[in-house]
């Protein structure tokens, strides 16, 4: 069965969007977002981060809060060119949303 995203905006607020080189290369808004791994001061993040090779992350105001290109509709607002993530979000798993 094809993946249905309802738009609920769950997973661009919950999760934090670690950038590879291609990513800020393909979307280079992200830069001005972008926070270095040695920044980032949660250590799952950090180690998420150093396995994957994924040398930035989207900046939040705080855990939980939205990622700045979540528009107030739920729309991605650099959809043709978000981060990989978020292109491989749910990845044949359950999203936030279907796991309630
Ligand atoms: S949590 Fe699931 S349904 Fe909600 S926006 Fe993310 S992928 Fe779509
Ligand atoms: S880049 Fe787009 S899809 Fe990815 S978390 Fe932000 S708003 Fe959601």
């Amino acid at each position: 069965m094809v993946f249905e995203c309802q738009k609920c905006g769950q997973c661009c607020h919950q999760f934090s969007i670690t950038l590879t080189l291609e990513d800020m290369n393909r979307e280079p808004r992200l830069w001005q977002v972008a926070i270095p791994i040695q920044q980032v001061g949660n250590p799952k993040t950090r180690a998420y981060m150093a396995e994957k090779k994924h040398t930035w992350v989207i900046g939040k105001s705080h855990s939980g809060s939205a990622c700045p290109f979540l528009a107030p509709n739920n729309d991605c607002m650099i959809y043709e060119t978000r981060p990989q993530i978020c292109r491989d979000y749910p990845q044949g798993a359950k999203c936030i949303r279907e796991m309630q």
